[in-house]
């Protein structure tokens, strides 16, 4: 290993020791030697976001293995959750990687395997053999599972992008989520000239809302139902902005029929209910594409006179490689704006606030936290 820091033997980390249990504690640096991959690096994390998908692995569900194996499987126990990290790197384990000690990176979050077809047809994002930080995957056994809700956090020299100086360490930990919404846009198939329907206006929904127009869309239509999400599309110039709360079905076809009566070329879907799902459907414009970004493991019943007209309807998961430096592009130009999002949390402070978001869940207070470290 060649390291330009000391690297401690114990770290400050955050473990989802079981579902619902999530410790502050000491656990061992990660022996990144034993992982026998030449191309890994350690990183000292400087920030971290908190997914809205940290919270179902909380709650006890495996969402990496709903949105990319089609299928529920068990989480480990003692998973250091956080995907969504920057930091400095501080070790590499060959010397071709030594141009990157020092550097401030945004990691992607985990490594595919470039074997299977998945790999070869350029489907990434589907990789049944992803090693992932954050989610317990890929790993074998392990006393516990790498992710950044810790000082240190491996990552692969081969995904690590040098932060732009324009860019704080804060913002680039939204990188992997823009990605997602990178991929998202792609998936909903976004034409120039025809209006966007997002629904749900979290930080996924507003940063495909903010891709939509830079994509070409003739409007951009944003709904949700919590004020702090509602207001922060306001604030960034969303052209619409609809607060859902209190309204009947009928009443939400109306009102969005009024902002587009030949409907939408794109409909997103972040809620992935049925009420949610009929409404997108009866507002799809022809041969437009309604993406279900929340698959749950539930029946839903279609009627399939609303997929007359080439409509199409589709699921989208996590992000292929080349979304990464797309969005990181537009991150660094301005297209893509997130400091507004950022709501700064500590690690220590990381399990009362999932315990206090949890119970509060129907009332959202916070958009999108991010743990700032120190000393980096
Ligand atoms: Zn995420
Ligand atoms: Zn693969």
């Amino acid at each position: 290993m060649i390291n330009n820091k000391n690297i401690p033997s114990k770290m400050k980390a955050v473990v989802l020791e079981a579902p619902k249990t999530l410790t502050y504690r000491e656990i061992p640096v990660w022996p990144v030697e034993s992982y026998n991959d030449p191309d890994m690096v350690l990183v000292k994390v400087a920030a971290c976001g908190v997914c809205g998908s940290d919270f179902r692995y909380y709650a006890g569900e495996n969402p990496w293995a709903q949105h990319t194996l089609g299928r529920h499987m068990d989480n480990p126990p003692n998973i250091v959750l956080g995907h969504e990290f920057t930091g400095e790197v501080v070790a590499v384990l060959s010397e071709k990687n030594s141009r990157l000690l020092g550097k401030r990176v945004a990691p992607i979050c985990s490594k595919t395997c470039g074997t299977c077809s998945e790999c070869a047809a350029g489907r990434t994002q589907l990789c049944p053999n992803t090693v992932h930080l954050g989610h317990g995957q890929g790993w074998g056994k392990q006393d516990f599972f790498p992710g950044a809700y810790a000082e240190y956090v491996p990552a692969w020299a081969s995904s690590c992008f040098v932060i732009p100086e324009n860019l704080s360490y804060e913002e680039t930990a939204m990188m992997d989520i823009l990605a997602v919404c990178a991929h998202v846009a792609h998936q909903g198939d976004i034409q120039p000239g025809r209006p966007v329907l997002m629904m749900g206006a979290g930080p996924a929904g507003n940063g495909i809302a903010q891709a939509a127009k830079y994509l070409g869309a003739s409007k951009v239509v944003i709904t949700d139902i919590a004020d702090i999400a509602l207001n922060l599309a306001r604030k960034q110039g969303i052209d619409h902005v609809v607060d859902v709360r209190g309204k009947s079905f009928e009443q939400l076809l109306f009102e969005l029929r009024a902002i587009s009566p030949e409907g939408f070329g794109s409909v997103f879907d972040s809620i992935g209910a049925q009420e949610s799902f009929n409404l997108g459907l009866k507002l799809l414009g022809k041969s437009g594409t309604l993406v279900n970004m929340a698959v749950h493991d539930t029946d839903m019943p279609i009627n399939f006179l609303n997929l007359g007209s080439e409509r199409k309807i589709t699921t989208s998961c996590n992000f292929a490689t080349g979304d990464y430096p797309w969005a990181l592009s537009w991150l660094e130009s301005g297209r893509f704006s997130v400091k507004p999002w950022l709501d700064v949390i500590k690690l220590e402070d990381v399990p009362r606030v999932f315990a206090e978001v949890d119970s509060h869940a129907d009332q959202k207070q916070r958009f999108k936290m991010v743990i700032k470290f120190d000393g980096v």
